[in-house]
């Protein structure tokens, strides 16, 4: 068990209703790279080029401090192209990465902001209710807990981040940077009876869409994506050479759809 940071060397805390210790200092360079990290992270903003190892060195350099400054890289141009191993090729997708991301819809901002407690689900909870950044940042306690999957803890620990001075900060420079504060329902889809409330399980490789976009538009449909099958799964999605889960739904009867049933079943 550490007892100090690694990189601070501050004490280590950990709070009575949290599973993880982490380090309590607000300046800490390893949790600053950690939350650009998480910021720019597949399921949060999904800026694709910019990974662990690139964020590292863009936080020596000074030129990517905290995540506002990455929407501030066009001004470090020159100094990236002297950097070893960064050509005008990966700048220019790192910079068209960057401005795409200013496009996400809300639940990806919240989830990037970091705010304890709220994982990538409870960020598109929260998104779909309020629709805009604005709205959360002024919900009350009372308003929070009454939502359907926020508790106390959740509630709490949203109301404490955003009247942080500092976060709130954060969020003015992210808006002037243009970046997207309001909830984009981009799903064309609208509940439907074959979905609604039941548990879908995908198993082998589809073909002609990819798993994420599947569990997508399952959820847009009402149902839900689960990994495991058992007696609960309403169905299961088969794509190639599926493997134990496709033998446990026959086992278990469990209704089974071919991925051009299924595909049948989301358009019509
Ligand atoms: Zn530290």
């Amino acid at each position: 068990m550490l007892e100090y940071c690694p990189i601070c060397h501050t004490k280590i805390v950990r709070k009575d209703t949290e599973a993880d210790y982490y380090c309590p200092n607000e300046m800490c360079p390893a949790r600053k790279i950690e939350n650009i990290i998480h910021f720019a992270s597949r399921e949060a903003m999904n800026i694709d080029g910019l990974g662990e190892s690139i964020i590292e060195d863009l936080y020596n350099e000074n030129f990517i401090i905290n995540i506002t400054d990455i929407y501030d890289i066009d001004k470090y141009e020159e100094e990236l192209m002297n950097l070893e191993g960064y050509g005008k090729k990966k700048i220019d997708n790192l910079k068209s990465a960057i401005k795409n991301s200013k496009n996400n819809s809300l639940e990806r901002l919240i989830f990037g902001l970091g705010i304890r407690n709220v994982g990538a689900k409870t960020a598109k909870v929260l998104a779909k209710y309020y629709k805009t950044l604005d709205n959360l940042m002024t919900a009350s306690y009372e308003e929070l807990v009454n939502i359907s999957d926020i508790g106390d803890i959740i509630a709490k620990s949203i109301i404490n981040y955003f009247s942080n001075v500092d976060n709130k900060n954060i969020i003015t420079k992210l808006k002037q940077f243009g970046v997207n504060t309001t909830y984009i329902n981009n799903s064309q889809y609208e509940e439907k009876d074959e979905f609604k409330g039941k548990t879908f399980v995908l198993t082998g490789s589809l073909v002609n869409i990819t798993r994420d976009k599947a569990s997508e538009i399952i959820e847009s449909l009402g149902g839900k994506v689960s990994s495991s099958v058992s007696s609960k799964t309403s169905v299961v999605v088969v794509g190639d050479s599926p493997g134990s889960k496709y033998d446990k739904a026959l086992a278990l009867g469990i209704p089974i759809w071919q991925e051009d049933e299924f595909l049948d079943k989301i358009e019509n």
